[in-house]
């Protein structure tokens, strides 16, 4: 039989019937638990995205079976494969389709940084074009890599604040990309 583990819930104060905490801890936890990514799998390591959906590694235990290739249902890019320079501005197209809040993941050393093609044809990292939130390493990262990606990005969005991208940091950090 199948053992089922159920989501902490978050800090918060509890008595007899009642159990209390702040909106953005709660709004963090559904979050968290329920991203869905975009998968841009341009080469060999969209491979391995592959068997990190299939049922051996098994996304959905992290609440991301579900897959989405409209980026107006997705709030997670995860960028897998070498990107060329043609395509960078698909990429920036696709980010920018996406509704707030939105994370990035750029699997491999080529989503990362070029990887081994160090070419004038091929982008040296999507983060020459979009903001990235996590970067998993390898040439191709394991399915348990882009897994402990996947929770490096739920920690992130468990504990974002509700107000993040209203800052005027995060503001800035757009308009350097030059994304409106
Ligand atoms: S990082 Fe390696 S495995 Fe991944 S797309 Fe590039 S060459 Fe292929």
């Amino acid at each position: 039989m199948s053992k089922i583990n159920m989501v902490e819930a978050p800090a918060g104060v509890e008595g007899s019937g009642f159990f209390a905490t702040s909106f953005d801890k709660v709004i963090g936890m559904a979050r968290a638990n329920s991203l869905w990514p975009l998968p841009f799998a341009t080469s060999c390591c969209g491979i391995e995205f592959m068997a990190t959906m299939a049922s051996h590694y098994d996304i959905s235990r992290f609440g991301s079976e579900r897959p989405s290739f409209s980026p107006r249902q997705a709030d997670l890019l995860m960028v897998m494969g070498t990107i060329a320079k043609k395509m960078g501005p698909i990429v920036k197209q696709v980010y920018q389709q996406m509704a707030e809040p939105r994370w990035v993941m750029a699997v491999g050393a080529c989503a990362c940084s070029g990887g081994i093609f160090d070419s004038y044809s091929v982008l040296q990292g999507i983060d020459r074009v979009v903001p990235v939130d996590v970067y998993v390493p390898g040439c191709p990262p394991r399915p348990e890599q882009i897994i402990e990606g996947l929770m490096k990005v739920q920690e992130l969005a468990r504990n974002e604040s509700l107000r993040r991208r209203n800052s005027d940091e995060y503001k800035q950090l757009l308009e350097s990309y030059k994304i409106g």
